[in-house]
């Protein structure tokens, strides 16, 4: 099954996150320039705070939601993204997002891709946020499916941190806003490039449930 972070590999949402950020910025009166807040992009939005060291942070994610959701028409979807998802879905994968943005923001995004999503996997659930492992792996349990099985998309650093502490494999989308690290992870360079992940699934031998004991 493939899951797939959503901001910077589905969508194209750095025009919303920086109008957002200038609002929060005039708002709130903050110093800190939109470079900051994006370097840590991929962490749940309470985290970002806290590591720029930006008190009331509740308050702050309210105006910010707001003004997300005022320019939310400056989302594009990167070229080929509905496409490849199409494909992915006709062969039979399982297909499923795991991403930080709340789960209000993210599904208008998601429903106009019109693909079959068989988990979403936002911070309104339990758990820790990216880079811990638990969205991909509650994900996982969703579907019924081991680490072994699933690969992760994703554009940030804590995407790849994420899938690594989950056990799952992990394709850094270099169309995205972030850079990988090490190790060096595999890199698809488009949406499309993706589709050479179509047919490499691994096929492993049929293993028993129960049968390591
Ligand atoms: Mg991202």
């Amino acid at each position: 099954m493939l899951l797939l972070d959503l901001d910077g590999v589905l969508v194209d949402t750095r025009p919303v996150m920086e109008c957002a950020w200038l609002r929060v910025r005039e708002t709130h009166g903050l110093d800190v320039p939109f470079e900051a807040y994006e370097h840590h992009l991929g962490r749940p939005f309470a985290d970002i705070m806290e590591r720029l060291g930006i008190g009331d942070a509740e308050l702050i994610h309210r105006t910010y939601a707001d003004a997300s959701t005022a320019a939310s028409h400056l989302t594009r979807q990167f070229e080929g993204v509905a496409e490849v998802l199409h494909a992915f879905a006709a062969a039979g994968w399982l297909l499923g997002i795991v991403t930080s943005k709340p789960l209000d923001r993210a599904a208008p995004l998601l429903a106009r891709l019109g693909v079959p999503f068989a988990t979403v996997r936002t911070p309104n659930g339990v758990g820790r946020g990216k880079p811990a492992p638990d969205p991909i792996l509650l994900a996982l349990i969703d579907l019924g499916a081991d680490p072994a099985d699933a690969t992760y998309v994703g554009d940030m650093a804590v995407d790849q941190e994420a899938a690594h502490r989950a056990g799952v494999a992990f394709v850094h989308a270099g169309w995205g806003y972030g850079r990988p690290s090490a190790p060096t992870p595999e890199i698809a360079e488009s949406p499309a490039d993706l589709l050479r992940f179509l047919e490499t699934a691994v096929h492993r031998a049929p293993f028993l449930e129960g049968s390591l004991l």
